[in-house]
């Protein structure tokens, strides 16, 4: 029987590279999507096939919807099916909402919440023609509460689970769920903007008295794609070590 295959953006490395090597272990084909970190993508790829599984890398900015389209049809290309989909690529960047530009607005909105659409409208047509799927989008703790100095990202984080929300209902029918992740704060190239006060704060802030690692999210996805969460759909599962409850 062919292995069951997953596509995940942004798995060149961080959270998206815990979700490829968690699912490669577990025997699923791996597609991993990247913007420009070709060497980080390949990196990834090799650990994953290290499990003796199908894995290709592929660049596709997730944020242009002739892209996000391309990269669905490599998996296909590569696997066949797109059993399970990961809409993990994501941009941040801290700044006070009086100096955000329309070009970081436009940056910000299109890769976070265009990147999660366009990915998502191309996968979902060779799902309802396989008799379902799954689709997991990575929010954050910011989109349930918002951050000061992080409205911009809040809003689109906000909006991933708005838009996993409605998902979830329109897809339910063919038998696709759609479900959320909202990380809390976690071990990543994305917070190397904080410096050691700022993340020694945050850890302190977070009940469980560590930064989480991109593992912790990983776990969280993986539940959500395998058959124990078939009957969940339009969830949004908190991995925050508790800093939001
Ligand atoms: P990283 O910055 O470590 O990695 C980001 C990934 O997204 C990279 O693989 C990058 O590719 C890819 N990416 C960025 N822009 C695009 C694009 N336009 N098209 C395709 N791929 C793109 O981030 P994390 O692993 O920390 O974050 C992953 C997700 O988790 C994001 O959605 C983030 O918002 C969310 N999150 C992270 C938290 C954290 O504390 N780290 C907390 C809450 C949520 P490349 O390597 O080629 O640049």
């Amino acid at each position: 029987m062919a292995n069951k295959s997953v596509v995940i953006t942004g798995g060149s490395r961080g959270i998206g590279r815990a979700c490829a090597l968690i699912f490669a272990q577990h025997g699923y084909d791996v597609l991993v999507g990247y913007n420009r970190n070709k060497t980080a993508a390949e990196e990834t790829l090799a650990a994953a096939s290290g499990y003796g599984v199908k894995c290709a890398a592929f660049c596709a900015d997730i944020s242009k919807k002739d892209e996000a389209r391309r990269l669905i049809s490599k998996a296909l290309y590569e696997f066949g099916k797109v059993d399970v989909l990961v809409n993990n690529a994501g941009i941040a960047r801290a700044a006070l909402m009086t100096d955000v530009t329309e070009q970081d607005f436009s940056d910000m909105f299109f890769t976070n919440v265009g990147g999660v659409f366009f990915t998502s409208q191309a996968v979902i047509p060779e799902m309802i023609g396989a008799g379902g799927g799954k689709i997991i989008n990575i929010s954050s703790m910011w989109g349930q509460v918002g951050a000061s100095c992080e409205t911009l990202y809040s809003a689109t984080k906000a909006a991933v689970i708005g838009l996993t929300k409605a998902m979830s209902k329109e897809l339910a029918p063919s038998n696709i769920t759609v479900n959320c992740v909202a990380p809390g704060v976690i071990d990543t190239e994305m917070n190397t903007c904080y410096d050691k006060d700022t993340m020694e704060e945050l850890r302190v802030r977070t009940p469980l008295e560590r930064i989480g690692s991109p593992s912790d999210v990983a776990g969280a996805v993986y539940f959500l794609a395998s058959n124990a969460a078939d009957f969940i759909t339009g969830e949004v599962v908190s991995v925050n070590g508790g800093f939001v409850i």
